[in-house]
């Protein structure tokens, strides 16, 4: 599917870059247009391949290009103040071209934070495309702000968008690694996901025939329940003595090719079971997720019909959802068959519950300390008799 993505912020932005890479190195062709928003002028002039005249630097007269720190309050307000220079830029996208808009954003800074909701309530009332929403939760070791930032935005943000797609920065963290190098890998991760996800709409810009092709208005309708989705991957490399495999095709006997089939059979089946019941953008329970789209990328000789649909039908046990679509998206020169899983409309996610606890205990902290600092100043200031007058 096309789609003119907005990213917001720091993250918003470089996640932004690493899905036009992946377009240039994949063909794909799932960014239509690419916009980058932020506060920070030297974040806008990092980026390398969101087009010059598609970074919008907001805010210029209140933080005169720095930034808004973690504050994503002064964001919300810089972003609702700005929103036609935002809306300039987004005039110049063929909108008719694209079938959604994706803003991308961490939840838990101060500019993507809080201009992505509004950024969103925006778009939803000017245009009739979906504006789904990719936001990212901060790892729970960046502190009791980040945390706070993130589930206030998140609140908001899920009400504004048609459906919240959510990746969790705590679930892929790693000990012993750098903040950026760490991030490059994350990043990684993300557009592999949802690459696959929304470049399976786009089959035919590599001229392959699908089986079952996954069309965009199926990823559209699967993200119609509104409200949270998480996204599972797994993948596995093709070799030539794995069945289905390169040489095996060449063989002439029926019997081998029944089990060439059975094995691919066997490979996807197993691949839809590690991409649900392994790690998930957001960690949660599938049980209950309202909808769900699988999607099989890889060459074609190693997907078939009937590994999709059993995946697809064991998806449905394991969701109880009777809304469980499912199809290929053929990559000739992949040597890879990957599975990917959208569930959407999940509900039980402990992890929003987790952050929201902390969230509230640091908004308890910082109120208390604010208080307390304002006392301590009061005392430091004020002598004790109350001899001095101020001058005015
Ligand atoms: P903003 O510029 O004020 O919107 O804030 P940032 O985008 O710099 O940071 C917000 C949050 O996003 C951070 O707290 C991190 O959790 C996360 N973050 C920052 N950079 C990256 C990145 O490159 N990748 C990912 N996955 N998360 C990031």
């Amino acid at each position: 599917m096309k789609l003119a993505m907005i990213g917001f912020g720091q993250a918003g932005g470089k996640i932004v870059e690493k899905f036009l890479e992946y377009d240039d190195r994949t063909g794909s062709g799932i960014v239509r247009s690419a916009v980058a928003v932020n506060t920070a002028k030297a974040d806008l002039l990092g980026l390398e391949r969101v087009p010059e005249e598609n970074r919008v630097l907001i805010g210029q007269t209140r933080v005169k290009g720095h930034g808004v720190g973690a504050d994503n309050e002064l964001g919300a307000e810089i972003a609702e103040e700005d929103i036609d220079e935002v809306q300039s830029v987004i005039d110049n996208i063929p909108v008719h071209e694209i079938d959604a808009f994706l803003i991308i954003a961490g939840l838990g800074g101060g500019t993507g934070s809080g201009g992505s909701p509004v950024l969103a309530k925006h778009l939803k009332r000017i245009y009739t495309e979906p504006v789904y929403g990719l936001g990212i939760l901060p790892s729970s070791d960046e502190g009791g702000i980040y945390t706070l930032n993130a589930a206030r935005s998140f609140q908001t943000f899920v009400r504004e968008v048609d459906n919240l797609l959510v990746f969790d920065n705590d679930a892929w963290r790693k000990t012993g690694e750098s903040m950026e190098s760490g991030y490059e890998e994350i990043n990684d991760e993300i557009v592999k996901r949802f690459g696959i996800l929304f470049g399976a709409g786009e089959v035919g810009a590599q001229g392959e025939v699908a089986e079952s092709v996954v069309d965009s208005s199926e990823i559209v309708n699967t993200l119609d329940t509104g409200g949270v989705s998480t996204v599972g991957y797994a993948a596995e490399e093709v070799t030539d003595d794995s069945g289905g495999g390169l040489l095996s095709r060449f063989k002439s006997d029926g019997t081998s090719d029944n089990m060439d089939a059975a094995n691919t059979t066997n490979r996807i089946t197993s691949l839809v079971r590690k991409a649900a019941l392994g790690r998930l953008t957001l960690p949660c329970e599938i049980n209950g997720a309202e909808r769900a789209l699988l999607v099989l990328s890889g060459p074609p000789a190693e997907l078939n019909r009937k590994g999709i649909e059993r995946g697809r039908k064991w998806l449905e046990e394991q969701t109880g959802s009777m809304e469980v679509r499912g199809g290929d998206y053929p990559v000739s020169d992949s040597s890879y068959v990957a599975s990917v899983i959208l569930l959407s409309g999940v509900h039980n996610v402990p992890r929003i519950k987790e952050l929201q606890q902390v969230a509230i205990e640091a908004q308890e902290n910082i109120d208390e300390i604010r208080a307390e600092s304002e006392e301590n100043l009061e005392q430091l200031v004020e002598d004790d008799e109350d001899e001095l007058d101020p001058l005015f």
